[in-house]
């Protein structure tokens, strides 16, 4: 059945049943959304939380029966453990009945099911801090979804990192050496590039390792065995729905990613905290346009198998210190509330993130193969995607931090 939708090639796009893993985070939560606004494709959505996408799938949503939830643990559903036990099979086959089974509830076709896998622990406060969960999720957890699909000649989109490039190699050139402003040593390539990691005791690279690792796996089952695949690389990705408020819809003593902290400062106003002088720098693209290109990489298989994609916005560049000034600006205005006296201070890396910290210099993605086979091109600047991600987080979470900051502490 042909939809309407053509791809860039002008051929029609069939529907699909898309298995996507790790559905009710920030980034599946907004690709979810997007699949059932603008496409006919299915989701069979996967993950342990559902707060997400509570939306879509309430009965009254307009997309009940094109989405369906499936509350699981990949790395240790008691299902998942039943199927081993009983078919006495390796966790790999497994997992693939269980598959299989969501596809027969949901009247699915096998035929052509995509899976995205999106799960992962991926915050920089835990890469550190339990640096085994961190391998496990992002390379042990992974390995029973990438044998399925390549197995079963399931097509793979598979989220990555830009954190495998680890450091520039302008980084390690003497600070005033004019090399470093030549794109040759900065610019982040997905087929030149290298990746330059830490020592092994600085267990921050303990995530950028692990993604790297089962990208060379993924790209091997591709050279080896025909896995249809996609590998994206996001840089820094932001919006609405990211991680979490501490102490309001997440633990207390939760450290999200940046823009969840210095969010939170806001709404409590406290000054932001700069880790290490927040000197380090960063392109952030907004999460709609990112899904954008996500999009086209579903529905143009044949112009996205066997490609690692950087999706990033070159042109939203910031050091870390510049970003908590242009987010005090903005919060300000969309609050109508004054800055506080003081809008930052510094911390160090040691302190806030603990030992075997360490950090990625500088992260401009370059374009080049993302243009050529996809034609995508980010939209949205960074005073722009700033605006509507706080004004969202102002009405989202402003009256229950006021609420919680103003309760009497239990003596
Ligand atoms: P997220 O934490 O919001 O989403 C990840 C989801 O995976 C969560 O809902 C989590 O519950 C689920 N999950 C984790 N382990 C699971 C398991 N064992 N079984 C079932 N579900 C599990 O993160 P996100 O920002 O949406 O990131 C999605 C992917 O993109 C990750 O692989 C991440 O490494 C990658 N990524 C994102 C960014 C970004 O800018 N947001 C940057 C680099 C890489």
């Amino acid at each position: 059945m042909a939809t309407g939708r053509v791809d860039l090639d002008g051929n029609p796009i069939k529907p699909v049943t898309i298995c996507m893993i790790g559905a009710g985070g920030f980034i599946g939560s907004h690709l979810c959304e997007k699949l059932l606004e603008v496409t006919p494709h299915k989701v069979l959505a996967v993950d342990v939380y559902n707060d997400k996408i509570k939306h879509l799938l309430e009965p009254s949503s307009l997309w009940g029966d094109r989405i369906q939830f499936h509350r699981l643990n990949i790395k240790n559903d008691s299902r998942l453990e039943g199927l081993i036990r009983m078919a006495d099979l390796v966790s790999i086959l497994a997992f693939l009945a269980l598959i299989s089974a969501f596809l027969f509830d949901f009247g699915g076709d096998l035929c052509s099911i995509t899976t995205v896998n999106l799960a992962a622990i991926c915050t920089p406060a835990d890469y550190n801090t339990r640096p085994l969960d961190t391998i496990y999720s992002n390379f042990i957890d992974a390995l029973p979804v990438v044998k399925y699909c390549s197995e079963n000649g399931k097509r793979l989109i598979h989220f990555s990192t830009c954190e495998v490039y680890g450091k520039t190699i302008g980084y390690f050139l003497p600070k005033d050496s004019p090399l470093r402003q030549d794109p040759d040593y900065y610019l982040l390539k997905e087929d030149a590039s290298p990746c330059i990691f830490g020592p092994i005791e600085k267990q921050r690279w303990s995530y950028a390792c692990a993604k790297q690792l089962i990208e060379r796996l993924i790209y091997a089952e591709g050279a080896e065995n025909g896995l249809e695949f996609t590998i994206v690389r996001p840089f820094n990705w932001i919006g609405p729905r990211m991680d979490f408020i501490p102490g309001i819809d997440g633990p207390s003593e939760g450290v999200p990613r940046v823009l969840a902290c210095f969010s939170n400062n806001l709404l409590r106003r406290e000054p932001l905290k700069l880790v290490d002088g927040g000197e380090a720098q960063r392109t952030f693209v907004y999460i709609k346009d990112a899904i954008e290109a996500v999009l086209l990489m579903i529905e143009n298989p044949a112009r996205a198998n066997g490609h690692i994609f950087n999706v990033g916005n070159p042109s939203n560049e910031v050091t870390v210190r510049q970003l908590a000034e242009m987010m005090t600006q903005v919060y300000t205005k969309v609050s109508g509330e004054p800055p506080v006296d003081t809008p930052t201070i510094d911390i160090s890396s040691q302190e806030f993130y603990g030992e075997g910290y360490d950090d990625s210099d500088k992260r401009i993605p370059d374009m080049t193969i993302i243009n050529r086979q996809l034609g995508w091109n980010p939209k949205t600047s960074l005073w722009d995607l700033l605006e509507s991600t706080l004004t969202y987080q102002h009405r989202t979470y402003a009256e229950a931090v006021k609420k919680a900051t103003s309760k009497p502490v239990a003596s």
